[in-house]
This record gives structure tokens, sequence and C-alpha cells, in this order.
């Protein structure tokens, strides 16, 4: 057995890793993972994590999946990649044929790319590119949600709202226009959430009024802002801003790639809201959690103003090396075949139940704002002061404390500051949710103590 220890020092030396202050890991070590079964991650000493975080939010159907698995070696003796500029292939097509069919209807054009902020940077160009098509050359602007957060490429970072990513980098971003979001934490104490993302539509609307001249589309995370602290909303807010766009003839981009896929309870937020987007980003989940790769499925008025003579030159401009790698949209296949032969969207919804069970007593913790929860995310906001919903200053790093002990107890929960969240994957038992919870709380006790 080699051990952890030979590979903890090989990474420190040559590796930087994603969202990490490296010198973190000067004391607390980096964890290498042999190899993962279900819910489970192993290490080379054999310590067990449950990836109670689906691995930020990709995996939904367990690690080394007997499907996917199967999927994927029989591809890959066949064919591993394949340019797709003048060429195509079958599981490329077969997925765009499906996403078209299990997206909101309205949907029936896929454009490929490979990650989430790729997807965002294709949404937010095509529309641009859209109204320029049209003659609208003064439409070059995005109106964004505080809060958001859509990835961080530059493009994608500039229509984010998380300062945490955004403040440093601000100088290179373009300018948007922001507006005070939905986000129902803090709502009144007797409001409803529907009444409160109500009460905080007009002021998008405001802003479209004010803009829609110059505005390409509306960006938004639907029911969910998932790295701006699982913050949530009511379905009413997306309602309302479709029928605000086609009012003031602005685009809606639904970024779904981290809500899509069954996990706020249907298989795209969307579908609560009965609302079809002008673009969906799709992303994370499309391929259970194996490769990456996003999809941008739009309207064919939308297409239409990209098709004509090459001399014309309307064409839409934007491509990468990987764009519809084949294993990828095998994967993917493999992942919508587990939601058509499974009752996955009905499975998620007696596991929603037992996570909101197992969770119910974080309710009247002293330390606990509020628990939330939209279908399979649930997460707990861990506060100074329970009654004026005071944060712990960043600074003390309470949710890196829960992270630190959860793992030494054998469970991966990763907070987004001090909101500790589940967001596991589908295949996960009753059994282990109540484990989660139970680590969680008293990862909590911990973490308050001073
Ligand atoms: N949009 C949303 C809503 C996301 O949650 C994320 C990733 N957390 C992204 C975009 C970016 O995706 P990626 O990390 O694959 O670039």
């Amino acid at each position: 057995m080699i051990g952890n220890q030979p590979l903890i020092e090989r990474d420190h030396k040559v590796l930087w890793h994603p969202c990490t202050q490296m010198k973190d890991h000067e004391t607390f070590p980096i964890i290498p993972i042999k190899q993962g079964q279900g819910v489970w991650l192993e290490d080379f000493e054999g310590n067990r994590y449950l990836d109670a975080i689906s691995s930020w939010w990709v995996n939904l159907f367990g690690h080394a999946n007997p499907i996917i698995n199967g999927a994927l070696k029989d591809q890959l003796d066949k064919l591993e990649h394949v340019i797709f500029a003048g060429f195509s292939h079958q599981a490329g097509i077969e997925l765009a044929e499906q996403l078209v069919a299990i997206t909101p209807e309205g949907l029936s054009r896929c454009f490929y790319a490979d990650n989430g902020s790729a997807a965002v940077e294709v949404a937010l160009k095509m529309s641009f590119h859209y109204w320029r098509n049209k003659g609208q050359t003064q439409k070059t602007r995005f109106i964004t949600l505080e809060n958001s957060y859509h990835g961080e490429t530059l493009g994608a970072l500039a229509v984010g709202n998380v300062a945490l990513y955004k403040e440093t980098y601000a100088p290179l971003l373009m300018d948007v226009i922001t507006v005070p979001g939905p986000d129902c934490y803090h709502r009144e104490a007797n409001e409803t959430w529907q009444d409160y993302s109500e009460r905080r539509f007009a002021l998008l609307e405001q802003s479209l009024q004010q803009h829609a001249d110059t505005v390409c589309a509306v960006i938004v995370e639907p029911l969910v802002q998932c790295a701006g602290n699982m913050r949530m909303y009511d379905a009413i807010y997306l309602k309302l801003l479709r029928a605000a766009c086609d009012k003031y003839g602005v685009h809606l981009i639904a970024d779904e790639i981290a809500v899509g896929f069954g996990r706020t309870g249907t298989l795209f937020a969307c579908e609560q809201a009965a609302i079809c987007p002008d673009f969906i980003c799709l992303s994370k989940g499309l391929t259970g959690g194996y490769l990456p790769l996003s999809a941008v499925l739009t309207t064919d008025t939308i297409y239409q103003a990209f098709y004509d003579d090459y001399q014309k030159l309307t064409a839409f401009l934007h491509s990468h090396s990987y764009t519809g790698n084949v294993l990828a949209c095998r994967a993917a296949l493999a992942t919508l075949t587990i939601f058509q032969q499974q009752a996955i969207i009905e499975n998620n919804k007696q596991l929603a139940k037992i996570m909101a069970k197992a969770a119910q007593r974080f309710n009247d913790h002293p330390h606990v704002a509020e628990v939330r929860q939209t279908g399979m995310i649930l997460a707990i906001e861990m506060v100074k002061n329970k009654h004026t919903k005071e944060p712990y200053p960043w600074q003390e790093r309470r949710g890196f404390k829960v992270y630190q002990y959860a793992l030494s107890q054998g469970i991966l929960l990763r907070p987004l500051g001090n909101v500790i969240y589940f967001m596991p994957p589908y295949v996960i038992t009753e059994a282990q949710l109540f484990h989660i919870a139970d680590v969680a709380w008293q990862a909590i006790n911990r973490a308050v103590q001073d």
C-alpha cells in the first residue's frame, strides 16, 4: 500500500488546486482519492468519505456507476473524439435529440461546449449576436441578480455577483446591470416565499423598463442561487420574469448548470414556473459527474437569425477543441437512460422528505438562522445571532471548521462560507442521510464553540 503521504507531498510540490488557498494545505493536507463506489470515496489508506455534495454537484448516480461505466467502455473502442465542425457523431446527435425532447417545449437547438462557464459564455454571446444580426446593435448589456453565480471565466464572472469570486477581478470585467435579487432569506418574518419573490420582482421590472433598449438578456439561476450560499426563491419570480422579458423584448437565460437534472424536484427548475427560457445552460449533472460537457439549448427564432448565406457573416462564432466530445456525450446519454429507466424524480421526492426530516432539529439550533430546502438541496445557515441573523465574521472560518470535522468523521461536506448544505448523489440511502445530518450537527456544535 503506498498510503496517502507520498501523494500528498508530490501534490504539494506541483499542483495548484481550484478555489483553494494552497497554504492551508501546510496544516490540513489534501486527500488523495484512490477509488469511488456509489456515494463513497476512498483514499490510499482505506479511509472512506461519503460524498454529500456530489463532488461539486456533478455526481447524480454515484461513483463508478455500472450503467455509465458500461456505456463509456463500449464507446471507447469505437471513437474517443472527433472535430465537431464539419463532422458529427451518433452520440452527439442522439444526445441533442434527447435534450430537445426533455427540456421545456420551445427549445429546439443544441450547442455544445465543455464546461459550465463556457456554456454561459455561449449563451451571452448568442444573445448579443442575435440582436446584432437583427440590426439592434445598441443591445450590448446584461441584467443579472444580486448574489448570482454563473462561473469564473471573465464573461461568466462579469454576470455573477458573489464578491468572493468577483471583486479581485472587477477591473477586467464588462459592465453589467445588477438588480436586487429574490433571495428569500431576507423576507420579513411573516412573509411567504411567494410574496417576497413577487415583491422583489418589481425591482427587476423597473430595471427592464429603464434599460430594455440596451439590454440583450437577463440571466438567472432558476430557484436556487447555489454558489451564492444556496439561497432560494419562489417560482413566481421566474413566471413574472418570463412575461416581462417578452414584454420588453429581452432574452431570458436560465442557467440550470447546478439546478438541472432533478436537483430541485423536477427535471429542470424552469418546469416549476411552467416557462421556457430563450436559452438554457446545462452542465454538471449532464454527464452524471463523469466528464466535462455542457450544452446551451435555444429556440428556432434565435437559430434562424444566424442562418443565412456565408457572405452575410451572420454565423455564430464560438469553438472549443473538445466541443461535443464523444465520450462525454455517451456518459450523458447513459445518464439520461437512468432517468428513463428508473423513477428518479419520484424517488427524489421521497429522498427530499427524508432530508427534511433528518435536518429538522437544526431549526431549533441556537446558531442556525434558517434551514431551507428545494428538492435535493438542503441548506443550513449558521449564524452568530439567531434572532438578528448577524453572521459570523468570515475571518473566523467557522464553515471550514465544519468541513474539517466532518472529514474526520468520513463525510465530505464543503460549506459555502457559513452555510452547510447537503446536495448528495441520488443513490443515497435514508440511513446515510441521517448519518450526514448527525455528523453535521456535531460539526456545527464544535464550530460555534469559542
Ligand atoms: N453556473 C452555475 C449556476 C454554477 O453553479 C456553476 C458551477 N458551480 C457554473 C455556472 C460554472 O460551471 P463550471 O464550474 O463547469 O465552469
